[in-house]
């Protein structure tokens, strides 16, 4: 046992609440229910099989009284910095004393692919399609394994924090399951300026794992590119104590807000348009710009100015995905066309 002092990360003056910390725990037979209330811990839960040199950063802060438990989970890709830096901040600002159940949040869902600084770690296997995960397959589908059973399983509400990563760029929202009203009622009291609603998700991720526990979720996206937008961060702590004061985990209105863009369809970013050649990407409209079927996009250039390949719209809707990175490979995704919402 192993006393973590506390400390606020922005290095401000505010007293935080004294911590009362384990720093390594075997995630196997983790239950974050098993720890004292009012208080706080941070914990580096120890993996096992082809991840046992994981160690998944856990912040837990049991409210002082009993509550919901939401679940946040920042991190999944590892190249993208905003959920990390405001499960940080929100951590930090929350006193468990305040609280009416819980707050579990894993900083980094990824360490390998994070300490990489891409997407996937070094197996190559993306975490967001590996739920339910394998306890013998590779370290990514053991750390899969183990958030689904160990982490999201504990979770009345799951959020999960992403954002465009190095390569692309979204615009900044949360998604939402048009299906279940939990889910569609925190969305509209997050505060994203885009709406995105979904009637299905593909399997494999953190939501449909949720999803299969009956476990309300939000995602979010933001615009990547390896950075921290200022207003990206601000949407995304403001619409974490808006879900918690929505849950009722702590106390105050989250009242409905306004989004200027609401989406829909499936979101699924394996079926962007993808690159067919190498070349050199020159986009031809904006994100969130409406677009017609067989509109122009994009033309890939060779490095003397010539059309390799003209990308169109496959459907008239939203351009919810541009790839940011202009050098292209064969295979790269490029574009996602969103429906609007109506
Ligand atoms: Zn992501």
């Amino acid at each position: 046992m192993v006393a973590i002092l506390p400390t606020d990360p922005r290095g401000g003056s505010r007293p935080m609440p004294e911590a009362t910390s384990t720093a390594m725990l075997e995630v196997t037979g983790f239950d974050p229910q098993r720890f004292d209330r009012n208080a706080r811990y941070a914990f580096e839960l120890v993996l096992d099989g082809a991840a046992r040199d994981v160690r998944l950063p856990v912040q837990l802060l049991r409210g002082a009284g009993s509550g919901p438990c939401l679940v946040i989970t920042a991190g999944v890709h590892g190249d993208e910095y905003e959920g990390v830096r405001a499960v940080l901040d929100v951590c930090a600002d929350l006193d468990p004393r305040e609280m009416q159940g819980d707050l579990l949040a894993v900083t980094v869902c990824n360490p390998p692919a994070f300490w990489a600084g891409t997407r996937c770690g070094p197996d190559g296997v993306n975490l967001a399609r590996a739920f339910p995960g394998h306890l013998n397959g590779t370290a990514t589908e053991v750390i899969a394994h183990h958030l689904g059973r160990t982490v999201i399983a504990a979770a009345d509400f799951l959020l999960d924090l992403h954002s465009a990563g190095v390569s692309l760029l979204m615009p900044t929202m949360v998604g939402y399951d048009e299906g279940d009203r939990r889910s569609s009622e925190a969305a509209l009291r997050f505060g994203a300026p885009v709406l995105w609603a979904h009637q299905h998700v593909e399997p494999g991720r953190t939501i449909s794992m949720a999803a299969e526990l009956r476990i309300p979720w939000l995602y979010t996206e933001a615009r990547g590119g390896g950075r921290i937008d200022d207003r990206d961060l601000e949407v995304f702590r403001r619409g974490t104590v808006r879900l918690l004061r929505h849950l009722a985990i702590l106390p105050g209105e989250a009242p409905l807000t306004r989004a200027e863009h609401h989406l829909s369809g499936d979101g699924n970013g394996d079926a962007a348009l993808r690159a067919t050649t190498r070349g050199f990407l020159v986009p031809h409209v904006r994100l969130l710009e409406y677009v017609v079927a067989g509109q122009p996009l994009a033309t890939v250039l060779d490095l003397h100015g010539r059309a390799l390949e003209s990308v169109r719209a496959p459907a008239s809707g939203v351009v919810a995905l541009i790839r940011a990175h202009p050098v292209v490979s064969a295979g790269d995704p490029l574009f996602l066309v969103a429906d609007l919402k109506t």
